[in-house]
């Protein structure tokens, strides 16, 4: 219950901003954003998909950046070569359920199947050896108690995001970008969401070059998820002891 809770906390502020997802902060009290000073993560939503998932990883392997990908079940069974080469690439799979339903619909028994389906796809495809994802992140970010009870029994822990690079009042590469990095500068870092499948995800994959660009030039760090969220705790316990 602590760990989704002081995450949910510590990402509010931007969450709250979402008005696709009003249900999913109606219940938790707003706090002052803990994201680590120019620090950046990267996280990528429902692939994999051969059109685009591709080209994002050899983007990340030229510039030596490790990722999250919140993987589909149903999408790592019809690619499981995709799953492979990211997990071979080093980053970080984590579940995004095995058939992205609106799962804040859903009674706890199919929210539970639908995580442990997630789990038991990316495993027939890594293999038993595989450990079973850490995270978990609902489709379109909505929270429901039923979701949050199942995160907790099946010990996963819940990430949102602060910033998206996809938004509907940006068309072009060079829109993308100003709108995320002023976003990212205003939130001084944060827990970056793009996508990597179901949709055309061509001006993504077209986007994202110049934005990691010019993170990279403003000096933030990119990090892997888990090194963000340890970052994110000890700001945590600085700020709780008025450091
Ligand atoms: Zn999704």
């Amino acid at each position: 219950m602590r760990k989704w809770f002081l995450l949910l906390s510590a990402l509010l502020p931007v969450v709250v901003l979402l008005p696709a997802h009003p249900k999913a902060v109606a219940a938790v009290e707003p706090t002052v954003s803990v994201v680590p000073p120019q620090t950046v993560t990267l996280t990528f939503d429902d692939g994999p998909d051969p059109r685009f998932t591709p080209k994002i990883l050899d983007m990340l392997k030229k510039r030596h950046l490790q990722a999250t990908f919140f993987i589909v079940g149903k999408n790592a069974l019809e690619h499981p070569d995709l799953v492979k080469q990211i997990e071979q690439d080093g980053h970080t799979i984590a579940n995004h359920t095995l058939t992205h339903p609106h799962l804040e619909t859903m009674k706890p028994g199919g929210v539970t199947a639908e995580l442990q389906g997630g789990d038991a796809a990316l495993t027939s495809v890594l293999g038993p050896s595989f450990p079973v994802p850490h995270f978990f992140r609902p489709p379109r970010g909505n929270v429901s108690p039923a979701i949050l009870n199942s995160t907790e029994q099946l010990d996963k822990q819940l990430i949102l995001w602060n910033v998206c690079v996809e938004n509907h009042t940006t068309t072009t590469p060079e829109q993308v970008e100003q709108r995320v990095i002023k976003l990212i500068h205003e939130r001084h870092g944060g827990i970056l969401l793009a996508h990597d499948g179901e949709l055309d995800r061509t001006l993504t994959v077209k986007s994202l070059p110049r934005i990691l660009d010019d993170l990279a030039r403003d000096g933030y760090r990119i990090v892997p998820l888990q090194e963000y969220l340890k970052d994110q705790q000890q700001t945590v316990s600085k700020n709780s002891l008025g450091v």
